[in-house]
């Protein structure tokens, strides 16, 4: 292969692979639904590349706004100074943000990433609690299977073992996960155990104290365990008993934020108000990295004003409300507004889901679930080889023309919000064919 570069140099556990090495997938061009790989094959992208590039690839306006801040203005730095754009895009935000503005969580802060967005807003949590004079709470409760990131502060309370395996020192007294999310996932036909499951964190609150609690964190949807739903009443209950005992609740957002679920958020689609939200991925459309949290006004106006407040929350990123990403986020809420993308999963939830669930019954498939425009396929494992037969689903579709994502033996589908009936129906029947010559 003339275009292929050497392999040795860039490494990401996946680099080690044996099959990865031996035939490289390697993406060379993007536009629309579709990647291009070296060799010029055309790819459906099934998976918004990892959950983030929403309004598909290569959008012009975004690629104009970024050229154009690029030779405006590249960098600035927002250390005791800022630049119209960070502002402008904020108030744009807080417009959509759960619960809207001026009453809604409308107080945006910017990261780099999603993992720098789990970080800040664990931060500004135990802060928050600090400043109101409640300096006592500096324990963070997280879920069995919950994934925020790959920071300290992620895997601290991330549920995802796999994830903070090797690191020992992790603070494990800021870490108590309280339900298996697996055993009440409600498109299984299991009990609704929702609500008495959420009764769990009554539990952790009696074990340690509500002194010693500042938040609980969940994602609203479990993404990375294996597209997980939230049981009814679930979400509900976590919020009423968060509020009794003073506990903050973050929703971290990451992949539900900006329209995957068919509501412009996933406290829009569930009805429930967190006090803080965490979000990165379709912010900016994947195109330039960033992340923002967004906040209640409670949680901003105790911080920058509660009684203990005079301790600054020393805080921020030299790329906080970087300028080129602005202007990419910008361009993004533009392309979302003007073509009803935040919505749009809703329109086509339940073509999607048909689709889908036309899955049941081939080799192999164990469960299907669905909401908004995201999807899982789990398969029944290969004897004693755990993830062994998705990942070669995997393969064989990318070989076949299509991406998705594998975790285990669960096949993740979430495709840019643009795609269309027929795209799903030929996204659908690649991975029915190769689910029918798989072993
Ligand atoms: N939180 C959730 C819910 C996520 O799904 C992810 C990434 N998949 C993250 C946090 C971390 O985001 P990043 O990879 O941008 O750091």
């Amino acid at each position: 292969r003339p275009n292929q570069p050497s392999l040795d140099y860039f490494w990401m556990p996946f680099t080690a692979n044996r099959q990865f090495k031996a035939a490289p997938r390697l993406l060379s061009g993007a536009k629309g639904m579709y990647y291009t790989d070296i060799d010029g094959n055309t790819v459906l992208d099934g998976t918004s590349g990892l959950w983030c590039v929403n309004a598909g690839h290569g959008r012009t306006q975004i690629v104009e706004a970024v050229a154009r801040q690029l030779s405006e203005l590249d960098f600035a730095p927002t250390f005791q100074m800022g630049h119209p754009i960070v502002f402008q895009f904020a108030e744009k935000l807080a417009a959509i943000a759960p619960g809207g503005k001026d009453g809604g969580l409308d107080r945006v802060f910017f990261t780099g990433s999603g993992s720098e967005s789990v970080d800040t807003a664990l931060k500004i949590a135990i802060a928050y609690q600090r400043a109101i004079g409640q300096g006592t709470r500096t324990r963070v409760i997280g879920r069995e299977k919950g994934y925020h990131g790959v920071g300290f502060g992620g895997i601290s309370v991330g549920g995802l073992v796999n994830n903070r395996r090797v690191f020992p020192q992790i603070p494990a007294d800021h870490m108590r996960h309280t339900l298996d999310m697996e055993r009440n996932a409600f498109s299984r036909g299991l009990p609704a155990h929702g609500i008495e499951l959420a009764e769990d964190l009554e539990r952790l609150v009696a074990l340690h104290g509500a002194e010693t609690i500042a938040a609980v964190i969940v994602e609203p949807m479990a993404g990375s365990a294996g597209v997980i739903l939230p049981p009814k009443g679930y979400l509900e209950r976590l919020r009423a008993i968060a509020d009794k005992h003073g506990i903050l609740l973050i929703f971290d957002e990451v992949i539900t934020g900006f329209g995957r679920l068919g509501t412009p958020f996933a406290t829009d689609y569930f009805g429930v108000m967190p006090d803080l939200v965490t979000t990165a991925k379709g912010l900016t459309n994947g195109a330039i990295p960033m992340g923002a949290v967004f906040a209640s006004r409670k949680v901003h106006d105790g911080l920058m004003t509660g009684p203990e407040s005079q301790i600054e929350l020393f805080h921020g990123y030299t790329y906080s409300g970087h300028p080129v990403a602005c202007a990419a986020g910008l361009a993004t809420l533009g392309i979302y507004a003007e073509e009803g993308l935040l919505t749009r999963g809703a329109e086509l939830a339940n073509y999607w889901q048909e689709a889908l669930h036309s899955l049941k019954g081939l080799p192999h498939v164990a469960d299907i679930r669905n909401l908004g425009l995201v999807g899982a396929i789990e398969l029944r494992s290969r004897d004693g080889a755990p993830g062994a037969r998705a990942y070669d689903v995997f393969v064989e579709c990318f070989r076949k023309g299509l991406l998705i994502r594998v975790t285990g033996d669960i096949i993740a589908l979430s495709p840019p919000l643009i795609i269309e009936k027929e795209q799903i129906g030929t996204l659908v029947s690649m991975i029915a064919d190769t689910l029918k010559t798989t072993a």
